[in-house]
């Protein structure tokens, strides 16, 4: 097992090296989405960076137990504070479904969207209303440890009680009192003693649909105690990782550390490793400012600021080209850029498939080799491992074209090399052997056409149609049925 892996630990604010707690074991949890609508590409970009650190300690030899969870409760509007509806039931009523309807839909389109960029599932997938059992048994521990308090049936954080014995700004860096200028005032009506403390319990008003008995209250969890609760159920006091995005460490996870300390004097998590911000011109790309896109509507190229569209495996690639900790700027240029490079990779291993040893050798594969490594244990920088993997890839051009000779063990080593770090670490796929499975995707589309059409919805019966056409796919209705050519 490699031993030189180093991780930058937003606590420290250095790389460590990484020493999981009880080898080969390593516990990872990382924050998973609000299921209330589609994720946008920023949210995306943070799922693909943890899929490759899974991906790269998985294929150094560690047993990781990835937990990532799904938060289908308690996530109001207000973020970080205790403000607003509840995110999925403000949909819901909009939407007059069930708070639970809304759950599946986004559940569901988010597996699929992660599945499209090749990202491995995790090992537990738990969500906030199947475990309002164990966030109720913390919330009784913090109370008993003194460090909360009850007002009207909800309950509190008293984070000025927890700042006497310990450091609530531990991973933030800042210190009591300027967080506390920082905030503002709490208004007048605000239950709560301190303007940090925060919620772990919420009494539910009359109209609120997801509720729950507990001791105090029918009610419903803050957002920040799932993942303590979740975290502690399934990977222990202390784990090895605990992830999510950058903007998630000043207020979630700074509770997060808070509410674990309070109940068990534990450090929840060794390495907390936080991934940047996916931007457009600059800005972070956000649903409520107005700049995110879909995946979706960067394959079809049909947003406003894009040029064309680009395919999944060009948008993960692309995403692999920044460093994790980089913030990554959107725009056509870089899109057509990894487009480019990404095709670049992909002939060079449809090429591979056909090299032959040839005479004396003029290649090591080794020190390349030990290079890739060396980029990722370096904080799991794969800009650099892509920088080396061009270089593979232009070791493989030369010995297709006779200029440089490579003899059977450096042959099969460079195949390792790229099977290794392009399919298995950078989770990269070949999207022309997909093509084998256009029959069954056309099947598809030709059934959602017929349904379409069967409910006299012809708009979108001729906007398929169209649609297909425009890409190149002519479809031709029979007494048999729909049947399709390439035009
Ligand atoms: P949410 O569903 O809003 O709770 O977010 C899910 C994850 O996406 C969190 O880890 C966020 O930190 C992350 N995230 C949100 N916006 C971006 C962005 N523009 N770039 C990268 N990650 C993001
Ligand atoms: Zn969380």
């Amino acid at each position: 097992m490699e031993q030189n892996l180093f991780v930058y630990n937003t606590l420290s604010r250095k790389k460590e090296r990484f020493e999981p707690l009880n080898p080969p074991h390593v516990g990872m949890y990382v924050c998973g989405p609000t299921v209330y609508s589609d994720v946008h590409l920023g949210n995306c970009r943070t799922f693909m960076s943890f899929d490759l650190i899974f991906r790269y300690l998985t294929h150094l030899g560690y047993k990781v137990r990835y937990v990532r969870n799904v938060t289908d409760a308690g996530h109001l509007e207000g973020d970080a504070g205790d403000e607003g509806e509840d995110k999925i039931e403000k949909k819901a009523k909009l939407a007059q479904l069930e708070p639970m309807e809304i759950v599946q839909k986004y559940t569901v389109d988010f597996h699929n969207i992660m599945d499209v960029f090749n990202v491995l599932p995790p090992s537990i997938e738990p969500t906030a209303t199947g475990h309002i059992i164990e966030q109720i048994e913390l919330v009784k521990a913090i109370l008993e440890k003194g460090f909360a308090y009850e007002v009207n049936g909800s309950i509190y954080f008293d984070v000025e009680k927890y700042n006497q014995s310990h450091d609530y700004g531990i991973l933030n860096g800042r210190k009591l009192e300027d967080l506390i200028n920082n905030t503002r005032d709490l208004g007048g009506q605000d239950e709560k003693r301190g303007k940090l403390d925060f919620a772990l319990w919420i009494k539910a008003k009359p109209e609120h649909l997801m509720k729950w008995p507990s001791p105090w209250s029918m009610g419903f969890p803050g957002w920040h105690l799932e993942c303590s609760a979740m975290s502690n159920k399934y990977l222990g006091k202390q784990f090895d990782i605990h992830g999510g995005g950058i903007d998630l460490m000043p207020t979630h996870h700074t509770n997060e550390i808070a509410q674990n300390f309070a109940a068990c004097e534990k450090m929840p998590a060794k390495y907390w490793v936080h991934t940047n911000m996916l931007t457009v011109n600059g800005q972070k790309m956000s649903k409520s400012l107005g700049n995110s896109f879909l995946p979706q509507e960067l394959f079809a190229g049909s947003h406003s600021l894009l040029n064309k569209g680009y395919s999944p495996m060009t948008v993960r690639f692309f995403m692999m080209q920044a460093h994790y900790r980089s913030t990554l700027d959107f725009s056509n240029e870089a899109m057509e850029a990894s487009e480019k490079g990404f095709k670049r990779l992909m002939n060079s291993l449809t090429l591979l498939d056909s090299l032959k040893v040839s005479g004396q050798n003029e290649v090591e594969i080794g020190p390349l080799s030990q290079r890739c490594y060396d980029a990722m244990n370096d904080d799991f920088n794969s800009p650099v491992l892509i920088a080396e993997l061009f270089e593979a890839s232009r070791i493989i051009n030369s010995v297709k074209d006779g200029k440089l000779k490579i003899n059977a063990e450096n042959l099969s080593a460079l195949k390792k090399l790229m099977n290794d770090f392009v399919l298995n670490v950078l989770g990269l796929k070949n999207e022309q052997a997909a093509n084998d499975d256009l029959p069954n995707v056309m099947d598809m589309i030709m059934k959602l056409r017929n349904e379409a059409k069967m409910n006299k919805d012809y708009a979108t019966s001729d906007k398929i149609r169209h649609g297909l056409q425009e890409i190149g796919f002519q479809l031709m209705d029979g007494k048999e049925g729909t049947s399709w050519s390439k035009i």
